[in-house]
């Protein structure tokens, strides 16, 4: 099996089989977004829980609605971020943009992107471009949200060795 048909094959799964799909209570923040170059639709809401101070993604749920390429990625787009701490999930969206502005020229990092390393020929459609990075605009939207409604910092705090005694190694 090539490699695009394998890529196809995977955005073809998560088109049919939508992870953390619907839309779920509680929340802190939600969203809602369009894609007009193609008429795609998510509304979305991000969930987050204070674990020793830090912002962690407790729950993305959303209802889609467009192209196999925008719900498809949304759904990976949720897997990728759940239960990970804000600041993480952020650097996977980001080196997921980067693999959209790559124009097919970055060999994408499976580590990092998981699933959505099938999206890497998106990026060689500038037209659809717009419809894999509508999930994640709208969760970056809706964290920004909640961040501010939470008032949870987005990364660990800088300094705790003082507060638990222990002394940071540098
Ligand atoms: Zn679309």
């Amino acid at each position: 099996m090539q490699l695009e048909d394998m890529y196809q094959e995977i955005i073809l799964d998560h088109y049919r089989n939508p992870h953390h799909k619907g839309l779920r209570d509680p929340f802190d923040a939600e969203v809602y977004q369009v894609n007009p170059t193609c008429g795609d639709e998510v509304k979305l809401r991000v969930t987050l829980k204070d674990v020793d101070g830090q912002a962690v993604v407790e729950d993305v749920s959303y209802e889609s609605l467009g192209c196999s390429i925008s719900q498809a990625s949304a759904s990976v787009m949720s897997d990728l971020v759940i239960g990970k701490p804000v600041s993480e999930a952020m650097r996977v969206g980001d080196a997921f943009l980067g693999l959209m502005q790559s124009k097919g020229q970055l060999e994408p990092d499976e580590d990092v992107l998981e699933d959505a390393v099938a999206f890497a020929g998106v990026s060689k459609y500038p037209a659809r471009i717009k419809c894999a990075l509508l999930g994640w605009m709208a969760w970056k939207a809706a964290t920004a949200v909640a961040l501010e409604k939470t008032a949870l910092a987005s990364s660990a705090p800088a300094n705790t060795g003082n507060e638990t005694g222990t002394k940071a190694q540098s």
